[in-house]
């Protein structure tokens, strides 16, 4: 299984909340403002004044000058420049992993949490099983 492609940056570590779809109960994606459910389709708007304040309230490390710098906004992705070395990056939604072991050989895998079902293939073995959440 190949590793999506990431953008440049460093990753928040202020997720927003576990929501589940008021439809259909299925976990919604990340995220804040107009969600739409990946499993009925329908569009929630989530608003989490909490989150927001954390993610204001963020402390992270430029990743060029390592630089600690308060973030200040109220969004992810955020466009961030340091005050220091006025290098500009990206900070980007942090993305929730979960654990769970290959039926096939018990070894322990890190995935990213995301909606919905997907085929996965074990790196150790090469079985092939589906997750969903
Ligand atoms: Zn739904
Ligand atoms: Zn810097
Ligand atoms: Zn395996």
């Amino acid at each position: 299984m190949s590793e999506e492609m990431e953008t440049p940056g460093i990753e928040s570590r202020i997720p927003t909340p576990d929501l589940s779809c008021p439809k259909c109960d299925n976990l919604l994606p990340q995220g804040l403002g107009i969600i739409q459910c990946v499993m009925c389709g329908s569009k929630v708007n989530v608003e989490h004044e909490g989150t927001k304040r954390k993610w204001r309230e963020e402390k992270i490390g430029c990743p060029v000058c390592s630089k600690v710098l308060v973030v200040g906004v109220g969004k992810r992705p955020a466009n961030l420049q340091c005050s220091a070395c006025q290098s500009h990056f990206v900070l980007k939604p942090n993305r929730p992993k979960i654990e769970i072991s290959c039926p096939s050989c018990n070894r322990k895998l890190r995935m990213n949490k995301k909606p919905g079902e997907r085929e996965i293939s074990c790196p150790a073995c090469e079985a092939e099983f589906k997750i969903s959440f």
